[in-house]
């Protein structure tokens, strides 16, 4: 056996070398630069071993590999911009020769004349994908926890070691593109129905089915190093790729407006390589990959939605010195709409959960969401009936707040009301254990007001799901003026135990998110107003990058949402603090119309019954004399929607609501999708430049009213050349400490 920091290589009497792949201190492999050096040694040993007959690749850990390191990724963008202040003639070449690393190695296993099989055990990503591809044999386990995918695309890159021409040429074209444009995950049954796996077998024959292949003879050559290799249709030039190639850069560009320069370098990589050979292919694919990287949108993509995700996700914001809450159990105070879903994440990270109400009836009825959700997944074989059952068996309905007298956080979710919230505070208090922290839910009460409640503000804090809960990634934490360490260590265990993604902000009203999103929808009111037509608006906001328009956001909400927090704007803090327009228009919508939104099945759009679909209320256009589309610049509505979001998160930070860019960006785009290929809020603004980003407010401000004026800090920015990332550094901590 041959021992590498990574691998192992052991040869069996049959001659076939099993190279096990386990990177020490890590949970799952991925490539590193010290991974790659020692595969290469490893082409290259078994090469020159002649009882070496042929190599089967898997994984000792319970995944086969993420793909590529951050740090890898991280130094490639170090990389070209040190080479680019040395030397700009040379650095995307530079660039250009390091990107090929991956792909020459894999090449190299390719050819290297022996037969590599690739025995995925489980979830095989990015960059371990495109080496198994680069296997002559490839056998996945049929475990339910086998995914695999080429998702580069959504952190804005794309499979770039000859992922886009392998796919291409092993499945049809259509799905080859549609896998990696959209970075989708395959069950190992699918991909082997799309012709990229050739066996799927039961987990324990895995290494025995990977190494039969070898025995039976499989040829060390992969099918295009073939003479007479044609792509699966054909290629290109077959009438079947003359339905296809004219119609895919505009399905391409319907799914995402042209923002994203990594799913159309696919297409380009794709249809240029398949008339090529090989080789020459690779180079192609080489060449849009080192232009790609060099785009704003993989920076800041790459930044946002790998690396600081990461980063969050392994609680960069979480005090030092507090040692780790293993949550014991957890009790949820208000089993409606959120409490209910509250426990049933709580219970599937496997954390016993009391979940109390005003009675056993009302606490039952909240547990019943977590038995549909079980049967759904059951249903969908996502859990077994086991796993579904002991899921539901953690939910324990109450009535009794004694029963809170063992947990070691409470999160409240009860009615949206001062009073109501501070008698259920005041009991919860009242059998509470020493130690234990209290989380409220609220969304738009004030922490630092809530926990004027409370005999202990120190263990006080806001834990801010969004809905529905299941689905959404993020949760806002919120400090209260007197939060302390401890609660905040705790509240993000166990925003860690389920899963999300937390970002802690200082006490505001409408914290982060909300503040953010109502800009976007309060725009919308505004072009409403101005007489642009209802379809442009929701389309302008679907083409600058949201996934979701914002008159059908609000319908999501709630309408009558709306109007309580109009209403409660000018309640504290008076009559100018809101547009009269707007509360006219929300108060026609709910007291005249009874509009309220999805909940109520009529709101800006129409909801029939299914199977036909939503669609703008038709009505809504008799309100304000409407303009004529060549009268309104489409680009310009783009501008508003972003500019006027970026502008309140800017806005937070300048007020120390938000203190690391990282959750300002992070927070956008789990929180409301805000435009991924920006990387964020403040990606946003830092990609164009404050400068930009200022000259552009004051022209907005100029024509759209002055909540477009830029801000003081802004215009700082902007006189000093300054980036979110730079001023308000996250690593600057790290860095002093260095
Ligand atoms: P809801 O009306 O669906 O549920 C509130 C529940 O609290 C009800 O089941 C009610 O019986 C219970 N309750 C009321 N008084 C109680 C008491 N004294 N003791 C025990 N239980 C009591 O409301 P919801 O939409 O789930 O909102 C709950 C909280 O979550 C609010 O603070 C709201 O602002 C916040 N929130 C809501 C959303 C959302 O999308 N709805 C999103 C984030 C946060």
């Amino acid at each position: 056996m041959t021992t590498y920091t990574n691998f192992t290589v052991e040869t069996d009497a049959d001659g076939i070398a099993l190279v096990t792949w386990d990177m020490p201190g890590k949970s799952m492999n991925v490539f590193t630069s010290e991974v790659m050096d020692e595969l290469n040694a490893i082409i290259d040993q078994t090469v020159a071993d002649s009882a070496v007959k042929g190599v089967v690749i898997t994984s000792g850990k319970s995944s086969f590999s993420g793909g590529a390191d951050l740090s890898m990724i991280k130094a490639m963008f170090t990389f070209y911009n040190e080479e680019k202040v040395k030397d700009p003639s040379t650095a995307a070449q530079k660039l250009f020769d390091l990107v090929g690393r991956m792909t020459g190695l894999f090449r190299k296993l390719e050819t290297s004349g022996k037969p590599w099989v690739s025995a995925i055990n489980g979830t095989c990503m990015g960059g371990a994908l495109e080496m198994s591809l680069a296997c002559h044999g490839r056998v996945a386990s049929n475990a339910k926890s086998v995914k695999i995918a080429l998702p580069e695309v959504k952190v804005g890159i794309f499979p770039g070691a000859g992922g886009t021409q392998r796919v291409a040429r092993l499945a049809d074209a259509q799905s080859a593109l549609q896998m990696m444009t959209t970075g989708q995950s395959l069950t190992a049954s699918r991909a082997k129905a799309m012709n990229l796996i050739h066996q799927v077998v039961e987990p324990d024959q895995l290494i025995p089915a990977a190494k039969q292949m070898i025995k039976d003879g499989l040829k060390p050559i992969a099918p295009w190093d073939e003479k007479g290799f044609k792509a699966p249709g054909g290629g290109i030039w077959t009438p079947a790729a003359a339905q296809l190639w004219p119609a895919a850069p505009a399905i391409l560009r319907r799914e995402t407006a042209g923002n994203y320069p990594g799913a159309l370098a696919i297409l380009k990589s794709v249809y240029e390589g398949l008339q090529v050979p090989f080789d020459t292919a690779l180079k192609i694919e080489q060449r849009y990959f080192t232009q790609v990287l060099q785009t704003t949108e993989a920076f800041s993509m790459i930044r946002s939605l790998f690396i600081s995700m990461q980063e969050l996700g392994k609680g960069a914001r979480r005090p030092a010195g507090i040692a780790k809450t293993e949550l014991k159990k957890v009790g949820v105070v208000g089993a409606g709409f959120m409490g209910a879903s509250i426990a049933y994440v709580t219970a599937a990270a496997g954390i016993p959960v009391t979940l109390i109400d005003r009675d056993m009836e009302a606490a039952t009825k909240g547990k019943s969401v977590s038995e549909g959700l079980v049967k759904d997944s059951v249903g969908k074989g996502r859990l077994t009936q086991d796993e579904g059952a002991a899921l539901l068996a953690r939910i324990t309905p109450s009535a009794d707040y004694a029963d809170l007298a063992d947990v070691n956080l409470v999160i409240e979710a009860v009615f949206e009301d001062r009073d109501v919230k501070k008698a259920v505070i005041e009991a919860v208090e009242a059998v509470l254990p020493e130690g234990a922290i209290f989380a409220s839910n609220t969304s738009t009460l004030p922490i630092s007001g809530l926990a004027k409640n409370s005999k202990r503000p120190v263990d006080f804090i806001g834990v801010h799901f969004f809905s529905p809960v299941e689905k959404m990634m993020l949760t806002e934490v919120i400090l209260g003026k007197e939060t302390g360490d401890k609660a905040l260590a705790v509240a993000l265990d166990y925003v860690a135990a389920i899963k999300k993604t937390p970002v802690v902000v200082n006490d505001t009203r409408g914290f982060f998110v909300n503040r953010c999103v109502f800009r976007y929808i309060h725009e919308a009111y505004d072009m409403l107003i101005e007489g642009v037509p209802p379809a442009m608006i929701e389309n302008a906001a679907k083409m600058a990058g949201m996934p979701v328009g914002p008159l059908s956001l609000n319908d999501e909400v709630a309408i009558d949402l709306s109007q309580k927090i109009l209403k409660a704007t000018v309640a504290d803090l008076g009559e100018a603090a809101v547009d009269p327009r707007h509360l006219a228009l929300i108060n026609r919508m709910v007291d005249e119309l009874d509009r309220r939104g999805r909940k109520n099945g009529k709101g800006f759009y129409d909801y029939p019954a299914k199977p036909a679909r939503k669609s703008l209320w038709p009505e809504l256009k008799t309100f304000y004399p409407q303009k004529k589309a060549d009268e309104i610049d489409i680009e310009v509505l783009k501008q508003r929607f972003l500019v006027t979001i970026a502008l309140e998160a800017a806005r937070t930070m300048e007020e120390g609501i938000v203190t690391d860019p990282r959750e300002a960006d992070v927070g956008s785009i789990l929180g409301f999708g805000f435009a991924p290929y920006t990387g964020g809020v403040l990606s946003y603004i830092d990609g164009m430049g404050a400068r930009n980003f200022v000259t552009l407010c004051e022209k907005l401000a100029a024509s759209y009213g002055p909540h477009f004026a830029p801000t003081a800090l802004l215009r700082d920015m902007a006189a000093k050349g300054e980036t979110f990332y730079g001023r308000f550094d996250p690593y600057a901590g790290a860095k002093a400490a260095a």
